[in-house]
């Protein structure tokens, strides 16, 4: 579908890449430039300012090897398997439809396993998975 590699095209890969959300992506690159990450983040905003995006980089920035600046290298094997969907360690959850007690239960479970690649674990628990962001 032309609308799907349209965004994906678009997406961007790094945190200077990020147009219009200079205060946030300046807050959590210098948070990983420091090493003090938090363990959650919660982006609120209107749909296509970029909450997934930032969510995306921000899980390759905190596992990748040679991270430039706060941002991901995008080269390195962990960027890689983060980027190409691979990685077990960061995982996309679709809270429209795993909202239940059962969900929660499993991810609490899962939370207690070391990341098997990277550094951390990183759960990106989106509304709008699978939606075209126009
Ligand atoms: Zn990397």
């Amino acid at each position: 579908m032309s609308y799907t590699a349209l965004y994906r095209k678009f997406r961007p890969d790094a945190f200077s890449e990020v147009k219009g959300q200079e205060h946030i992506v300046t807050t959590l690159t210098n948070q990983i430039k420091a090493n003090r990450i938090g363990h959650a983040y919660l982006f609120c905003g209107t749909r296509g300012t970029g909450k997934t995006t930032v969510a995306k980089i921000l899980a390759r920035a905190v596992n990748c090897e040679h991270p430039v600046d706060g941002s991901p290298c995008n080269e390195c094997p962990v960027c890689l398997s983060i980027q190409a969907g691979t990685s077990l360690n960061v995982i996309e959850i679709d809270a429209a439809s795993n909202n239940g007690v059962d969900n929660i239960r499993e991810i609490r479970e899962e939370v207690a396993y070391r990341p098997t690649q990277g550094r951390y674990k990183v759960y990106i628990i989106d509304e709008e998975i699978g939606r075209a962001h126009v």
